[in-house]
C-alpha cells in the first residue's frame, strides 16, 4: 500500500482549537466536554481500516472527569436546552446543515480515512447527515399532546387535563462505528429538537466524525453547556450508563452491547436499534436481473457492515438456479480495493478481527455441509472478497452465519419450495430488523408481509434506513423503538398531565 495513511491538512483549516499534528502526522484531538475543549494524559489510538495504520489519538476520558461533566449538563445544560424555544432550536440545527455543507469535503475524507467508506458512500452519509438537519421541523411537527375533558364520570366533571410531552432531560446516545456521523447526527436531532441536553459517546473505531460534529454544533450555536462528545471506551460505560442523572438511552449496536446496556441501566427510557442482517426472498416471477442487482448491493455494500445488510437469499425453486448464477455473476463484478478510488465498489472491513470472523463464519458453514459460490478469501489484513454461499434448507439453521450476525459482505443462498418455507426459515432467525421480497404476486407479497416477523419490509428493492424519512426499527432480538423522522420522540419525552379543577365556579352548568 506504500505510504502510511494519513488525513490531508484541510481538517487542520476547520480548527487548530480541536486538532494538532505531531511530527509523525499523527492528529491528536480534544474532544468536546460541555463547554470545554478537553485534552488528556490518557488517549486512544484511532485506526485507518485502509492499511491499520495509526491515523489519530483522542482523549480517554475518565469516569472522575466525566462524572463533572454529567454534573454541569443535569444541573444547568438540560435547562439551557430546554429553556431554549423551539425556533430557536430548528435555528440552531438549520445552521449546523449549513457549517456541514461548508465543510463536507473535511467529513467526506474523514469517513473514507477512519470508517474505511467508499468515496460515494462517505459523500452519501453526509448528504444524509445535512438532509437530516434540515428536516428537524417534521420531527417538531409530532410533538403533540392531548386534551381530554373530564365529563366521563361523576368524579371528574368540572375537571379536564391537558396531556403534554416534556423533554426527558439527559440523553444518552451510543453510536456504533458504522454510520458514525450520521447515526450521531439523528440521535442529536431528535433529542435535542424536543429540548433534551445529550451525552454523545461514539464509537472507538472511528470517533473523529463525533468530535468534529461537536465543532459545527458549538459554532452553530447549541447551548455550549448541553452536550458532551464522551471518548471513553465501551467497556468503561458501566456507571455513565447506570447514572441516575441519565433519563434516556439511545443506542444504536449490536444485541450483546444492548443487552448489557438494559441490564446495567436501570430504570430508564430506551430506545435500541441492534444486531440485523436482512433475509431477501426472490418469488418465481420476479425480475430475476433487478432482484439480482438490488441483492448484490445489499450484500456488499459498506462491505456489508450495515444493519441493514442483506445475509439470507431465499428463492423459489422454479427460478433458483438462473437467479443464483445472475447473483454469482453480480458479485464477480465488484471491485474490492482502496476506498480513496473513486473506481472501488468496496472497500475494508473497520478492523482485522472482522475479517478473522468472516472467514472463520465461512469455514463453519463449509465444515457443515455448505458450499462457496463466491469469493471467501481473504486479500488483506482488512480486505475481503463479497462471498456468497449456497446451503441447503436442512441445514442452513445449523450454520453460524445464520444463527450470528457476520458483519462483513457475506450471504446465505437457500432454495425454497414454498413461501411458508421461506417464511419460516426467515423468522427462525434472533433478528428481526426488515426484509426483502421480490416478485409481483400481490398476494403471495401480502402473506409475507403479514407473517414477517420485522420492522420493516422492502418490495423489490434491498433494505435500507436512509434518513429515517420511512421509520425503522427492530423486533426480537433486534431491538425496541423505532428510528424515523418523528417518531423517536416518545423515547425521549415523557407524558405529563396536568389537571385542571373547576369544581363549583360555574363554568360548565350541567344538567
Ligand atoms: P458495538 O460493538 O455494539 O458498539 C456500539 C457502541 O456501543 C459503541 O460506541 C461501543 O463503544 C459502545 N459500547 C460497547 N460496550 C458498551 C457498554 N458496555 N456500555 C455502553 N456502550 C458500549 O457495535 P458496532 O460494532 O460499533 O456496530 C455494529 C452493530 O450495530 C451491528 O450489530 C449492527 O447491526 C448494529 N446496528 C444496528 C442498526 C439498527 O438500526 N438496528 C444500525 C446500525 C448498526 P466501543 O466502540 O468503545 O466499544
Amino acid at each position: 500500500m506504500g505510504l502510511m495513511v494519513r488525513l490531508s491538512e484541510k481538517i487542520e483549516s476547520l480548527s487548530r482549537e480541536v486538532v494538532r499534528r505531531d511530527e509523525e502526522g499523527v492528529l491528536w484531538f480534544k474532544t468536546y466536554l460541555a463547554g470545554e475543549w478537553f485534552e488528556s494524559r490518557e488517549s486512544s489510538l484511532v485506526y485507518s481500516p485502509i492499511d491499520t495504520s495509526v491515523i489519530a489519538r483522542v482523549p480517554r476520558v475518565s469516569y472522575e472527569k466525566m462524572d463533572t461533566v454529567v454534573d454541569k449538563i443535569y444541573r444547568s445544560g438540560r435547562w439551557s436546552a430546554r429553556n431554549t424555544p423551539g425556533h430557536k432550536r430548528l435555528e440552531i440545527l438549520g445552521r449546523a446543515a449549513e457549517l456541514l455543507r461548508d465543510y463536507q469535503d473535511v467529513f467526506t475524507e474523514v469517513l473514507v480515512v477512519n470508517a474505511g467508506k467508499t468515496l460515494a458512500a462517505a459523500r452519501g452519509e453526509v448528504k444524509a447527515s445535512i438532509d437530516r438537519l434540515e428536516r428537524a421541523d417534521m420531527d417538531l411537527r409530532k410533538l403533540l399532546g392531548d386534551y381530554i375533558p373530564g365529563d366521563w364520570s361523576d368524579e371528574t366533571t368540572e375537571t379536564e387535563s391537558i396531556v403534554r410531552r416534556e423533554p426527558v432531560g439527559v440523553v444518552l446516545i451510543i453510536t456504533p462505528f458504522n454510520y458514525p456521523l450520521f447515526d450521531a447526527v439523528n440521535k442529536i436531532v431528535y433529542s435535542f429538537i424536543v429540548g433534551n441536553a445529550f451525552i454523545l459517546k461514539p464509537a472507538s473505531a472511528d470517533p473523529i466524525p463525533a468530535i468534529l460534529l461537536a465543532w459545527v454544533l458549538e459554532k452553530a450555536g447549541m447551548p455550549r453547556d448541553s452536550f458532551a462528545v464522551a471518548t471513553v471506551p465501551g467497556r468503561e460505560m458501566d456507571r455513565l450508563v447506570s447514572d441516575k442523572r441519565i433519563a434516556a438511552i439511545s443506542l444504536t449496536g449490536s444485541t450483546e452491547t444492548g443487552e448489557r446496556v438494559l441490564k446495567t441501566a436501570g430504570v430508564k427510557q430506551f430506545i435500541m436499534e441492534l444486531g440485523g442482517g436482512d433475509p431477501a426472498i426472490i418469488l418465481s416471477d420476479a425480475d430475476l436481473e433487478w432482484a439480482a442487482q438490488r441483492v448484490a448491493r445489499g450484500i456488499y455494500s459498506y462491505s456489508g457492515q450495515r444493519c441493514d445488510a442483506i445475509k439470507l437469499v431465499l428463492v423459489e425453486a422454479p427460478v433458483y438456479e438462473k437467479f443464483r448464477d445472475l447473483l454469482v455473476g453480480e458479485l464477480r463484478k465488484v471491485r474490492v480495493g482502496d476506498p480513496r478510488d473513486p473506481s472501488t465498489d468496496m472497500g475494508p472491513l473497520i478492523d482485522p478481527s472482522a475479517a478473522d470472523l468472516m472467514i472463520e463464519a465461512v469455514r463453519d458453514a463449509e465444515a457443515r455441509g455448505a458450499r462457496v459460490l463466491v469469493g471467501g478469501r481473504r486479500l488483506g489484513p482488512t480486505y475481503v472478497e463479497p462471498t456468497l454461499v449456497e446451503a441447503d434448507k436442512t441445514i442452513v439453521r445449523s450454520l453460524r452465519l445464520y444463527r450470528e450476525e457476520i458483519f462483513a459482505p457475506v450471504a446465505l443462498i437457500t432454495r425454497v419450495d414454498t413461501i411458508d418455507e421461506a417464511i419460516d426459515i426467515s423468522n427462525g432467525r434472533r433478528y428481526g430488523l426488515d426484509a426483502a421480497v421480490f416478485g409481483r404476486d400481490i398476494n403471495k407479497i401480502r402473506k409475507i408481509v403479514r407473517l414477517l416477523e420485522v420492522g420493516a419490509v422492502y418490495i423489490n428493492d434491498f433494505p435500507r434506513h436512509g434518513i429515517g424519512y420511512y421509520p425503522f426499527g427492530g423486533r426480537k432480538d433486534s431491538g425496541i423503538g423505532r428510528e424515523g423522522i418523528g417518531y423517536s420522540l416518545e423515547y425521549v419525552t415523557a407524558y405529563k398531565s396536568i389537571v385542571y379543577n373547576y369544581k363549583g365556579t360555574g363554568v360548565w352548568e350541567y344538567l
